[in-house]
């Protein structure tokens, strides 16, 4: 049997369960036969595999889950057959048709994604806790050389939920969580020993790379996410992020034009010697109402700054969606505007 509100926020897809107009034994999301043609939650999913509706159009029903699950998460029935019966148990099969077939030769890039479920952490990348202290002391130490007080470390490991590794591909990297949406997407460890060439490295979306490491495959390049994005989500505060690179790419500059609008203010934060490089996604930023702010001329990057330094310098943007450079930038600023 499946378990839809299980699957649905794995997928990270909204529903609703309550409330006006839904009846009981059923979950209602975005039909996906409708698209933005509806902007509530018209699509009912029976809970006891009694199929499914939508109230804006009789034709969008069924009661092959495979065919839904293949909508919802635009991937190929296939696909979601093997999907629901790994997770549920359950022995579906896919409804290929000869337009399935005949789209799979003529747009192959749509339906040859392999389907992702988000990643999981292998066992080596445990959480930085202060139960640990002695084993996290390299990685502590790290922190404390960023700027942190040793005061604000623990605090600030739980709040980005800060991971380390002392075997295996990210061995001796602080590992950054990334998430889409609510959903862990993939992962950066930063290196701590500052010999290390590759300073970052990340985990790959590419199945075969990530099979050849041993690891799961991320469900989107980082270039494609936010970091801190379940929090900007929640954008009662100022909070910050940053791109995973000095390119912002199509992705992400959707996600921040959607975010900013959830806030008052939205700034990009330039560390003061910012050159050149930066300059098309300054412009590209600016078209949508963010404004650029350079970081005092005495700090060279916001490590530098005490956490007052940081609270002043945007004391006069109140609610502001704060895109800094690094994740450790936007780390340190996020912390001094939420504490
Ligand atoms: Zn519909």
């Amino acid at each position: 049997m499946i378990d839809w509100p299980v699957l649905l926020s794995t997928y990270n897809i909204e529903f609703v369960d309550s409330g006006p107009s839904t009846s009981r034994g059923n979950v209602y999301v975005r039909c996906p036969f409708c698209g933005a043609a509806d902007q509530g939650h018209h699509m009912g999913i029976s809970l006891s595999n009694k199929g499914w509706g939508c109230w804006k159009n009789k034709q969008h029903r069924g009661r092959s889950p495979t065919r839904l699950v293949a909508r919802l998460l635009r991937i190929t029935e296939l696909q979601a057959a093997t999907i629901l019966n790994r997770r549920f148990g359950t022995s579906l099969e896919a409804n290929t048709t000869l337009l399935d077939r005949a789209r799979a030769i003529f747009y192959p890039e749509e339906t040859k994604q392999p389907v992702i479920e988000p990643p999981t952490f292998p066992s080596e990348i445990k959480p930085i806790l202060p139960t640990k202290r002695a084993t996290c002391r390299p990685f502590t130490n790290y922190l404390l050389s960023r700027g942190y007080d040793e005061s604000d470390i623990w605090a600030v490991c739980g709040k980005y939920s800060l991971r380390y590794a002392l075997s295996g591909p990210f061995a001796y990297r602080i590992v950054i969580p990334v998430y889409d949406g609510f959903t862990l997407a993939t992962w950066t460890g930063r290196a701590i020993n500052s010999e290390e060439s590759l300073r970052y490295w990340t985990l790959t979306s590419d199945p075969l790379k990530a099979e050849a490491w041993n690891l799961p495959p991320a469900t989107k390049p980082i270039t494609d996410c936010l970091f801190n994005e379940p929090a900007l989500l929640e954008a009662e505060e100022s909070h910050a992020t940053c791109l995973f690179g000095k390119v912002l790419y199509d992705e992400q500059l959707d996600k921040l034009v959607e975010l900013s609008k959830l806030y008052d203010n939205a700034v990009l934060l330039l560390d003061s010697d910012t050159e050149l490089d930066s300059f098309i996604m300054i412009d590209r930023l600016k078209r949508y109402g963010f404004s650029a702010m350079k970081i005092p001329r005495r700090f060279k990057d916001p490590g530098e700054m005490t956490m007052d330094d940081v609270r002043d310098m945007l004391r006069s943007n109140k609610r502001s969606l704060v895109v800094c450079e690094g994740p450790f930038d936007a780390m340190r600023v996020d912390y001094a505007l939420t504490q």
